[in-house]
């Protein structure tokens, strides 16, 4: 039997030259704060973990997450890696429930997930090496041709940039357009012309044959959501998305509820059940869990049984390897997120200097190996004198 021999954490703090940001460019949750500081402080990250666990005959499974990624390498080395240690790599719904219960006390959300979520993934990419298929072909194989893709990018500049990016966007084939707003509650009515006068702007240069998804990141809260979405309907976008805090279920019940547009999140939820209470009390139309944060593949492929039988589309969040893999096994994954491949803006595109492998959009969609092993992805040394890494 091969046995779980080590898991080796890395930091990765890009150093590397970076696009400036463009002023308050998405709504977020430190919008409500009196003294914003650097109001974009909360959606910008320059940092990366990667979570190698390696069996005793060599070989290696690669999982990664972003949020917090020095704490989360804490939590690993010190906590989760001991756990799973001398184990058969192939006992994933054991070791998942051993790393959640022995640490349920405080690892149950947030950085304990994570942690959870990079080991996890790192064991799918194992076993898929070992038996030599890819990941997707250990989760049901193939329920697309190839897996269509929607542009998740359009943050929130002026309406020229905006339009001038749509307009080369679209000459790509995508099948959807992600934009982000630029203003929330504290910027009153004037604002809120504004967020409308962008999607306008939008879908005169899109038309109505594609789909536009709007996006605004936790920064807006259940009274002015309410507000805006009778005004935002007549663009039909596909849905809005995170309108309100993550904590804030029953706003998302009754935004959801007033049936206007659907509403999607859950890329800030963790655990099965913690997605579960999203599916099951309607609080979203679109589930948008992340893999490398709500638990890993395991965890994610029992919430999406969850959201089938429910009748509730997953899209994940995240362009990355593991959520594709996802997308392309299960039928009720209808399209992915997808971040085209960029200079260093919002820290979103770190996965694409670390990894090497990743997908890349032709025509507007993308296109998964039936012949490469594991998620298909091997870490890279082309970029490596724009990190600093942390052992
Ligand atoms: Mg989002």
């Amino acid at each position: 039997m091969t046995k779980v021999k080590s898991v080796r954490t890395r930091v990765w703090n890009w150093t590397g030259p970076t696009v400036p940001p463009q002023g308050n460019f998405c709504t977020n949750a430190s919008d409500a704060l009196f003294n914003k500081g650097d109001s974009m402080a909360s959606f910008r990250f320059y940092q990366w973990l990667t979570c190698e666990v390696e069996t005793d005959d060599g070989t290696i499974g690669i999982g990664n997450a972003a949020l917090a990624p020095t704490v989360v390498k804490q939590a690993i080395d010190e906590w989760y890696a001991p756990l799973v240690i001398g184990e058969d790599p192939f006992d994933h719904a054991y070791l998942w429930e051993k790393m959640y219960r022995r640490t349920h006390a405080w690892g149950r959300k947030g950085i304990g997930m994570t942690a959870i979520s990079a080991i996890d993934i790192a064991l799918w990419d194992l076993m898929g090496k070992l038996v030599d298929k890819p990941v997707f072909k250990l989760l049901g194989g193939r329920t697309k041709d190839q897996i269509p893709v929607y542009y998740s990018k359009l943050y929130a500049d002026s309406i020229d940039a905006m339009q001038k990016e749509a307009e080369s966007a679209s000459k790509d084939g995508y099948q959807g357009f992600k934009t982000r707003f630029g203003f929330g509650p504290q910027d009153g009515p004037r604002g809120m012309r504004e967020n409308l006068k962008r999607v306008e702007a939008l879908r005169e240069v899109l038309g109505y044959d594609v789909d536009l998804m709007l996006e605004a990141y936790m920064g807006w809260n259940l009274d002015y959501t309410k507000r805006m979405l009778p005004k935002l309907a007549r663009y039909e976008p596909r849905w809005l998305e995170e309108p309100v805090i993550a904590d804030d279920v029953t706003g998302y019940i009754e935004l959801n509820s007033m049936g206007i547009m659907p509403i999607s999140g859950g890329e800030h939820e963790f655990s099965v059940m913690g997605c579960a209470e999203l599916i099951n009390r309607k609080a979203v139309s679109v589930l948008q869990y992340d893999t490398n944060r709500v638990g890993g593949i395991t965890a994610a492929q029992k919430i999406n049984a969850i959201a089938e039988a429910a009748q509730i589309p997953v899209i994940p969040h995240a362009g990355q390897m593991h959520n594709y893999h996802l997308t392309m096994a299960n039928i009720n994954c209808p399209i992915s997120e997808y971040f085209p491949v960029f200079d260093v803006e919002v820290g979103n595109e770190l996965f694409y200097y670390i990894f090497e492998g990743d997908a890349e959009a032709v025509d507007g969609y993308l296109q998964l190996d039936d012949k490469k092993p594991g998620l298909g992805i091997s870490i890279s040394d082309k970029y490596l004198q724009h990190f600093e890494v942390i052992e």
